[in-house]
């Protein structure tokens, strides 16, 4: 697909980055491409849609900081909210919390209460899946929320971390797998 090619062109990896060991898949020559960045987002939204093209969530979820990037213009392609899950502290309105582990190190993120409504299907949105906790963690805010996770789009997943498995029964929807 246009998105895959993109994604093998414009993304790069950068060794012992942010810490030895780690290979981190660097996603801002993709985005400084403007049409890689449009093959991604229509790819993503897909996630959003079902075969007949019909929207079928009702809010896009973005994990900070990649997430947000990718997550916001998705929404747009599919004529729904963008809701931001946040680093602790940065909510200014009353929230949900949840504390998970990093691949490298530990995190507590962040849901606005209000945000989300009771029985709303919700598209969660990041650029890299790799252990899965963030993503497990920003489901179980929504879910607290009263909302339905129905689904997690991602550019690239790590096939060789238990993103997947960690997710659970969650759908995951990756535009490229290494
Ligand atoms: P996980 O919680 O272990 O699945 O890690 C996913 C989170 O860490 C996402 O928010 C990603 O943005 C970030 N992340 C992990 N590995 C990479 C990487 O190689 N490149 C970019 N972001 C990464």
């Amino acid at each position: 697909s246009r998105a895959s090619e993109a994604l093998q062109r414009l993304v790069r990896d950068i060794p012992d980055f942010p810490e030895p060991g780690v290979v981190f898949k660097d996603i801002t020559p993709l985005l400084a491409d403007p049409d890689g960045f449009a093959a991604v987002v229509e790819g993503l939204a897909q996630a959003g849609r079902d075969a007949d093209g019909a929207v079928v969530v009702d809010k896009v979820v973005g994990m900070e900081a990649r997430g947000f990037i990718l997550a916001a213009p998705v929404a747009l392609a599919l004529g729904v909210g963008f809701v931001p899950v946040r680093k602790a502290g940065k909510l200014p309105h009353d929230t949900h919390q949840a504390t998970y582990d990093l691949e490298y190190g530990s995190a507590v993120i962040e849901l606005h209460r209000d945000s989300l409504q009771a029985g709303e299907r919700v598209l969660l949105l990041d650029d890299v899946l790799a252990t899965g906790g963030t993503a497990r963690a920003a489901a179980d805010l929504v879910g607290r929320c009263g909302a339905v996770p129905v689904g997690l789009a991602v550019l690239i997943e790590l096939g060789f971390l238990p993103g997947r498995a960690t997710v659970g029964d969650l759908p995951v929807s990756a535009l490229l797998t290494v």
